[in-house]
């Protein structure tokens, strides 16, 4: 079977979030798998020369809206299979890799190219698998060409929803310029008198999938679909979710690089080591019996930083060192800075982007706080459960389906986990967890718990060969 996954950001060409660690490694796994896989993804400004190995196509001449866009393709497998790099400097080398308002122009020019390309670099393939509202406009191009188009007959498509919040949306009056002007496509973009790609993606794509069993049910609700739950109610019966991998040749405490020790299931005494390191890479007291709950995120509202905000003060009154990696919303950082300073030396702030200090802090926090507003998957909570560091989360998403409650009577679970959305119930979490912490032996149990589950993408890679099985049939 020949697969070709598009997407907007892949690990390590480039990544603003999960979307760009699955789309990095859901290819190789699919290769390990016996999948003939491609991944296709833009050469970004930021997307580090030593990673294109090659230039795959040199004259990869895009017609786009009445002309001729001399594009180039770079071929690496940095990621550790086949990957094509569109080259488009015009569209792709800025100052961030989204965030413009003709982005839905850039995503629209990236898939129409990847298409090009992919008939350039041979067979068609059985399936092309796209990512989020980026890769839309290739859902809708593939449906069309198919009516007439040989090469792309067989070929179906796996729309896969990273984030609901996303949707790309535009002036409809645009669709016409990138050339979607057909009564079908204008349709499907159609959304309450604008375009979105999402919507055409959701709308367009023979079988939808998400990230997690329990955010595929999630979407089909107003509270989380984000407008478009009637469509995805409509398509229950061509979604399935299937919860993201863990790249555990990246996140594994026992070889991990960036670490001053190593640690295991069988001897964590390594994470004490990590735990000193990062101490004093927060400038904090070397108190290592003290707890320390960190959280690595975008700043955004999804992400329950409003009920970290409520519950600092007591967790601080409580003895916790805080640990704080991430940068986003300006009230968020102004948020932990002003924590900071409140209290120096219990509380640990790096405003900014930092894979080094994320497995830093991943291997030497004691426990991981992760209360969701609402989350696809998250990684965080499965990289904590690897690193021995137990997760407290919000019964949202992935994040419900990858944390097992610690219940002590019969001694199972591997991390802490509260429903509703408040911060009272946050707290009464963060205290069980302080208080099970209090307990050496208990504490080791529920890390041991944690560190033994496989959440790796071998599991995950087979899952989308079935569905892809099933798209094609
Ligand atoms: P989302 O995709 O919504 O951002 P996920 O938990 O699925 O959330 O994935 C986030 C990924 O981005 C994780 O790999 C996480 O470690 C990483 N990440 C987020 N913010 C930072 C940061 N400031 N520094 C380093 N890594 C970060």
């Amino acid at each position: 079977m020949r697969v070709a996954v598009i997407s907007a950001e892949a690990v390590p060409y480039s990544k603003t979030g999960g979307l760009g660690d699955v789309a990095g490694a859901l290819p190789k796994a699919l290769k390990a798998v016996g999948v003939d896989s491609v991944l296709i993804t833009p050469c970004y400004w930021q997307t580090k020369g030593e990673y294109l190995w090659d230039t795959a196509v040199e004259d990869l001449n895009v017609d786009w809206r009445g002309g001729i866009y001399p594009a180039k393709a770079f071929y690496s497998e940095a990621n550790g299979s086949p990957t094509f790099l569109i080259d488009a400097p015009s569209l792709f080398h800025r100052d961030s890799i989204y965030g413009y308002n003709e982005d839905h122009e850039r995503f629209a020019f990236f898939n129409h190219a990847a298409l090009v390309l992919l008939k350039r670099i041979g067979a068609a393939p059985d399936i092309v698998h796209l990512n989020d509202w980026h890769c839309g406009f290739a859902a809708v191009e593939i449906a069309e060409l198919r009516r007439w188009d040989d090469y792309s007959r067989n070929t179906r498509t796996v729309f896969s929803i990273h984030n609901m919040a996303y949707q790309g949306g535009f002036s409809a009056s645009e669709l016409w310029k990138l050339g979607f002007g057909s009564e079908f496509a204008r349709n499907a973009f159609s959304f309450n008198g604008y375009a979105s790609a999402m919507k055409a993606g959701l709308e367009a794509s023979d079988v939808l999938s998400t990230v997690s069993r329990r955010y595929g049910y999630e979407i089909q609700t107003p509270e989380f679909g984000h407008g478009l739950d009637w469509l995805t109610r409509m398509r229950a019966d061509r979604l399935v979710g299937i919860t993201n991998g863990v790249d555990y040749e990246v996140w594994n405490p026992a070889t991990d690089p960036e670490l001053p020790a190593n640690f295991s299931i069988d001897d964590l005494s390594g994470k004490r080591e990590c735990k000193r390191a990062m101490l004093e890479r927060f400038m904090l007291p070397q108190d290592l019996e003290r707890p320390v709950i960190a959280n690595i995120t975008r700043l955004t509202g999804q992400k329950g930083i409003d009920l970290m905000m409520q519950v600092a003060g007591e967790v601080l009154a409580a003895g916790a060192f805080i640990v704080s990696l991430g940068s986003g919303e300006k009230r968020y950082e102004d948020f932990w800075q002003r924590l900071h300073d409140l209290a120096p030396n219990q509380v640990g702030v790096y405003r900014g982007y930092s894979e080094p200090l994320a497995h830093l802090i991943e291997a030497g926090a004691d426990m991981f706080m992760m209360p969701s507003k609402f989350e696809p998957c998250g990684l965080n909570q499965m990289y904590s459960l690897r690193y021995g560091t137990v997760p407290i989360v919000r019964a949202t998403g992935g994040l419900d389906d990858t944390v097992q409650n610690w219940d002590a009577a019969t001694g199972t679970g591997n991390g802490f986990k509260f429903g509703q959305y408040r911060a009272d119930r946050f707290l009464e979490k963060i205290y069980e967890a302080l208080f099970a912490y209090a307990d050496k032996e208990t504490w080791l149990k529920i890390q041991r718990n944690g560190m033994a589950v496989d959440n790796s993408w071998e599991n995950a890679a087979r899952k989308y060969v079935e569905l892809y099985e099933w798209t094609r049939s």
